[in-house]
């Protein structure tokens, strides 16, 4: 089997608040030569631009569910990424696979662009191909995708009782394996399909405990897993690492977010092994260890 780099970049890890810290929902997942994208929200492609990484370049776009903050971002990625420029360059079809609803998403937003892609075919002359979607959808769990030594599976996950569907994905490379939970309450599923992660990248939401008695509030964190919750599904799967991203913190106008460390001393109350919390440009390189690389401003090309 090849075996190339495995490595994890979390491009957002954000919720619908138009944060210029943490973008929307976005994950960059490159094994070997092949480079995937789970979700794309608010700021993708910036993040995407910020890593030198040409937008055209993704080979697959994966999609967990339909909530407008993971997907805001795809027809960006979808014309931004056909143009000539540098940080385009897609000559082949726009490959996006996802539960159910992928196809009625991608033929609208045709529909939606098509005088702008009639313009730029008729006057900039890309290639057609570049624009074309090619859709693949599913409704269970198992294999979505597997080429060159990637295995892809995706896994239903609880996101509330009308948010489906929505589901996880399980990357398989070079015997290597990372976790993608999506967004989900605490959910058996993730702990099974975790099995042997050696990143596990998981949601998490909370509010201080003066805001839990609102109906909102509980309404947010319903569809959201808590910190002591997240922590038990680390407890139970063992990752090598466990990454926090898609970091919910309510708040209202008299009171304030939970911070990030009450959040990890939520977490440790049921988990005490190897924890990371999510930030945007956070990569994760996965070998015999997991390695961490923050975010370095100067360092962006
Ligand atoms: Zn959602
Ligand atoms: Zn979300």
């Amino acid at each position: 089997m090849t075996c190339g780099r495995f490595r994890v970049t979390l491009l957002g890890t954000g919720t619908p608040i138009p944060s210029p810290e943490r973008f929307g929902p976005s994950t960059l997942v490159e094994a070997g030569d092949q480079t995937f994208l789970i979700d794309a929200g608010r700021g993708a492609v910036i993040r995407l631009h910020q890593l030198g990484i040409p937008i055209g370049r993704i080979d697959v776009q994966l999609l967990t569910h339909y909530h407008s903050d993971h997907t805001s971002g795809i027809p960006d990625v979808w014309l931004t990424g056909w143009l000539t420029s540098h940080f385009g360059t897609r000559t082949r079809p726009y490959r996006v696979i996802g539960p159910t609803g992928a196809r009625v998403l991608m033929e609208n937003l045709e529909r939606a662009y098509a005088h702008d892609i009639a313009i730029r075919l008729a006057d900039e002359k890309l290639p057609p191909a570049g624009i074309a979607i090619d859709v693949t959808e599913f409704d269970r769990d198992g294999v979505v995708y597997a080429k060159d030594g990637v295995t892809v599976i995706a896994f239903e996950v609880d996101h509330g009782d009308v948010i489906k569907p929505c589901y996880g994905y399980r990357f398989e490379y070079g015997g290597r394996i990372a976790v993608f939970s999506s967004d989900t309450r605490y959910n058996e599923n993730v702990i099974a399909r975790g099995a042997g992660a050696d990143l596990l990248v998981h949601e998490v939401a909370s509010a201080r405990p003066e805001l839990m008695a609102e109906d909102y509030v509980q309404r947010i964190i319903g569809h959201h897993t808590t910190p002591r919750e997240a922590g038990r599904v680390f407890a139970q799967t063992k990752p090598k690492l466990a990454a926090y991203t898609h970091i919910v913190r309510v708040s209202s106008n008299q009171i304030p977010p939970p911070t990030i460390a009450d959040m990890v001393a939520e977490t440790r109350e049921t988990y005490d092994g190897p924890l990371v919390v999510g930030e945007d440009l956070m990569a994760f390189e996965i070998g015999e260890t997991v390695t961490v690389q923050r975010a370095d401003a100067t360092a962006w090309r």
